[in-house]
Parts: structure tokens; C-alpha cells; sequence
């Protein structure tokens, strides 16, 4: 007989960990209380992606004069661009639940709690199960300060869905998700100011890359405050000011609207986890290797339980979670995990950084290559951004790849890859890669690592300008 698994949360974690799961010949119940999809697919990866999108080619074609296209009144038509956005959106929702019910995954709506090890109740029923998935994901974090009520301080969601572009916005939090909104708001035409309390935005992403990304920004005008707390947001109704210490000196900055982008928190309140006994520290479900919780028969994934909060990270573990419950091996690589930037440049970075690797004692080189070196870069880009390899000093392992630059995000499947079987600077090298591409690029940083990049002259520093 087929075991019976309930998986809480059809978003990228659930949804996926439920279409492994029937593959494998579970009966599946995915139980979802909003929308399939989650906050991926519905207010997350997948509108902003879209939005990033239209505000790119919207600056594409207002810049357009240098490559010969010249258009008289570019203009963004602000419900347009929510439609679109809309209807990617929708197509996706769609599209999942299609896969879910062409494999027999049965959808269930409503808010689950689990009431022991083996059962959940659902709209007042009980549903038993062999084991029980909890992909129950985040909810924005929400800090305390004077004036965090007032009218005009946004979440993401709420971000993602405004009646028209604001004439200026002020974002609280230069992370990931913060970082995006600045690109597209700006690239929209709107006045942006990134506060961020620590001395540089992306935290945990290498230095050098992250010091070419805030050149960028601020060549487009993007406003970044560094080492900055806000302490307060006062308001006159049409107007939000916000009160920050920047280094120890007053200062205030106004705007029309004010995103508050700090981060994200575990949503598993009212789920029966203290009733159960499942265990939870630092907000957060405790799960082993193969994401089992404390409690037999009760697994955990994606956002719920990782302290990596990415939606590949979510659906692996899912897969992983829901290959053990059903007495299937595993292979969750969890130490290579790609984390991408979705801005303008784009940011990509696999492995460790630089300052990573010292810290963990780890004897290092590293090969640097402009893509000022790369037809394809400079094509799309003007030859923006850069690519640093980062292998071992005796063998030439590749332990960590950072890119900056046109399509840093597909780059970094190659980096992961070459990661996953272990390749060599070497191994790099002498894998031939088509031209023109940006890829080009990625042979050339690794011949970097001992000075030796073709087309980069010898001796001539990364950052010391274009060919
Ligand atoms: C603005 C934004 C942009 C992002 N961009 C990216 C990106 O580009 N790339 C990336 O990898 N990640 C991105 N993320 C993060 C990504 O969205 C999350 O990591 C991912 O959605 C986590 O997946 P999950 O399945 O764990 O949880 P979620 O997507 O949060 O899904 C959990 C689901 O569980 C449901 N649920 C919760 N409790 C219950 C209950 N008791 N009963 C029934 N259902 C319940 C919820 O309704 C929800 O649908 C972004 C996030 C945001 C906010």
C-alpha cells in the first residue's frame, strides 16, 4: 500500500516536495491556505523578476540613442506594467497547479495544524498521514520603531502593488530583496535612498564585487547610507521623514513612500508546534540532515526551517525531505548553493568569499577578469562587472565563484556545477566555451588565478579600466 504523506505549504518547498513525493508513488495531500505557489510565485521571486524586467528595458530604450534606437515619448504605463506582472504571475499559479494535479497530487485549501505526529486538522476535520512536511515559509520581518504605523511604510507585497510609481522612496534594509526594489524603483525613474545599518550593503556577498555593484548604483543615482539606524519616521500626510544616525551624526531624509526590507521571519505561529513538541530556536524549526524535526515522522523545509532563505534551497529540501520519509537516498548538497542578485548589474556567487576562506583557515588564490575583456560583455553591458575565481593554493579547486555583470545569474549554474564535481581551475580552462558569450569569461578568470587571462594584459590591475 502506498504511504500517506500531508505536506503544509504549496510554496516552491511544498509544491515541489509533493510532485517528488507522487513521482516516488505516495498518496500526497498538499494542504495550502492562500495561494499555490507561495511567496515565490505570487509575491516574490517571480513579480519582481517581472517588474526588474519591464523597468531594465524601459531604461534600455530610453538609452537607446548610443546604439541607434531613438524613441520620442518613452513612457511607463504603470497599470500595464502591474498587468503584466499579473499575468506572468498567474501563468505560473496555473502552471503549478497543473503539474500538481497531473500527478495526483491532491490540493486541499485552508489552514493546517498539526495535532500529533501522524495528524493535522483542517477545517475542523483530522487528516491522518505516515508523515507530515511542513513548508509553512516566512513573513516579512517587521521592525519596532517611532512611527513604524504610519500610512506610506510598505512591505515587499505591498511594494509590488502600488497605484503609481512614487516620486521617491527611501528602503530600509540594503539586502537582496531591499537591493532589487532599489534597482527597479530607480530604473523607473524613481529617487531612491538605501539605508542600511551595517557598513556595506549585501552582507556575506565578496567586498570587491559588492564595491563595482555600489559604483554602479551610484552611477545611477541610487542614494546608499551605510553604517546608518534609522530611529524614527515622522510624517505631514503627503510626505514621510525618516529620522537616521548615520555613524553617529543626525541626519533626515524625506520621501514619498518608505519600504521597510530587513528581512524575513519563519511564519509558525498557530501551526501546533508547541503542542506537538516540536522544537524551535531562534524562531526557527530545528530539523536534522535529512530535515526531520525533533519529533519522528514530522519534517521541515524551506523558509520555515533554513537559514538560507531561497526558493532552490526550499524545493531541494523538499525533494530530500520527502525522499527519506518514503525510504528513498538522498543527495542534498547543501554547501553549493548559488545566491543571485536579480539587479542591474546582475550579482551571482557560489561557495566561499574570499573573506570566508581566511576564516576558515583555507590557503587560497584568486583569478580576477574584467568583462572589459569580453566581447559579449561589452556588447550588452559596456563591459561592466567582472568575474573572481577563488580555488585552492596546492590543487586548484574551485571553492568559490563571484560574478558581477550582464547574466551573472545563468553563469553561476556553470560555477555550481563545476563546485559539484569538484572540478580544477584547470578543468575550467580546458573546457571549451562558445564565442562570443559572457562564459568566455569564466576560463579567463580561472587562468587569472596564476596571471595568465589571454585577453587581459599582464600586470594590469582589474580595476584599472576598460581595453
Ligand atoms: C520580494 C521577494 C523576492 C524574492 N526573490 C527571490 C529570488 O529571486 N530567488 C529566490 O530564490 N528567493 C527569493 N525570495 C525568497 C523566496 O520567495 C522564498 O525563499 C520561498 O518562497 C520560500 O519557499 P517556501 O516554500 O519555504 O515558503 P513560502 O513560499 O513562504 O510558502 C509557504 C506557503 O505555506 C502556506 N502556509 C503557511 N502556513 C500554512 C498553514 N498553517 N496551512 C496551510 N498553508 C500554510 C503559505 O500560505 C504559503 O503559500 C524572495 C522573497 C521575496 C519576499
Amino acid at each position: 500500500m502506498s504511504k500517506r504523506l500531508i505536506i503544509v505549504g504549496g510554496g516552491p518547498a511544498g509544491y515541489v516536495a509533493a510532485i517528488r513525493a507522487a513521482q516516488l508513488g505516495a498518496d500526497v495531500h498538499l494542504i495550502e491556505k492562500e495561494h499555490i505557489g507561495g511567496v515565490c510565485l505570487n509575491v516574490g521571486c517571480i513579480p519582481t523578476k517581472a517588474m526588474l524586467h519591464v523597468a531594465e528595458t524601459y531604461q534600455a530604450v530610453l538609452n537607446g540613442n548610443s546604439i541607434g534606437i531613438c524613441a520620442d515619448n518613452v513612457n511607463v504605463e504603470w497599470p500595464k506594467v502591474l498587468a503584466y506582472k499579473n499575468s506572468v504571475v498567474n501563468r505560473l499559479v496555473l502552471g503549478v497547479q497543473g503539474l500538481l494535479k497531473a500527478n495526483r497530487v491532491t490540493i486541499h485549501h485552508g489552514h493546517a495544524t498539526v495535532r500529533s505526529p501522524k495528524s493535522v486538522e483542517l477545517n475542523g476535520a483530522e487528516m491522518e498521514a505516515d508523515s507530515i512536511v511542513l513548508a509553512v515559509g516566512s513573513e516579512p520581518s517587521r521592525p519596532d520603531f517611532p512611527g513604524s504605523d504610519l500610512p506610506g511604510l510598505l512591505d515587499s507585497t505591498a511594494a509590488l502593488n502600488l497605484e503609481s510609481i512614487p516620486e521617491s522612496l527611501i528602503i530600509l534594509g540594503g539586502g537582496v530583496i531591499g537591493v532589487e526594489f532599489a534597482v527597479m524603483f530607480r530604473n523607473f525613474g524613481c529617487n531612491v535612498t538605501i539605508v542600511e545599518m551595517l557598513p556595506r550593503i549585501l552582507p556575506g556577498m565578496d567586498a570587491d564585487i559588492v564595491e563595482q555593484f555600489q559604483i554602479e548604483l551610484a552611477r545611477k543615482g541610487i542614494s546608499i547610507l551605510t553604517g546608518a539606524r534609522l530611529t524614527e519616521v515622522s510624517g505631514n500626510g503627503s510626505e514621510l521623514c525618516a529620522h537616521i544616525d548615520v555613524n553617529g551624526q543626525p541626519i533626515e531624509r524625506t520621501a514619498e513612500k518608505m519600504l521597510i526590507a530587513v528581512g524575513r521571519r519563519p511564519r509558525i505561529n498557530g501551526i501546533g508546534l508547541k503542542e506537538t513538541g516540536v522544537t524551535v530556536e531562534h524562531g526557527r524549526i530545528v530539523v536534522d540532515d535529512c530535515f526531520r524535526t525533533s519529533i519522528p515522522g514530522i519534517y521541515a523545509v524551506g523558509d520555515c526551517s533554513s537559514t538560507m532563505m531561497l526558493a532552490h534551497v526550499g524545493s531541494a529540501q523538499g525533494i530530500a525531505a520527502v525522499e527519506h520519509a518514503l525510504g528513498h537516498t538522498t543527495a542534498y548538497v547543501g554547501h553549493i548553493i548559488p545566491a543571485c542578485v536579480y539587479s542591474n548589474p546582475e550579482i551571482a556567487s557560489v561557495g566561499l568569499t574570499e573573506e570566508q576562506a581566511r576564516a576558515q583557515g583555507i590557503h587560497f588564490k584568486t583569478g580576477v577578469f574584467p568583462l572589459a575583456g569580453n566581447g559579449k560583455a561589452i556588447i550588452e553591458s559596456n563591459g561592466t562587472g567582472m568575474i573572481k575565481i577563488i580555488a585552492g593554493s596546492r590543487h586548484g579547486e574551485i571553492i568559490g565563484v563571484h560574478i558581477v555583470g550582464p547574466r551573472a545569474t545563468d553563469l553561476i549554474a556553470e560555477a555550481a556545477l563545476a563546485m559539484r564535481l569538484e572540478a580544477t581551475v584547470t578543468e575550467l580552462v580546458s573546457t571549451i566555451h562558445a564565442h562570443p558569450t559572457v562564459s568566455e569569461a569564466m576560463p579567463e578568470a580561472a587562468l587569472a588565478v596564476d596571471g595568465l587571462s589571454i585577453h587581459w594584459p599582464p600586470g594590469m590591475k582589474h580595476n584599472q579600466g576598460a581595453l
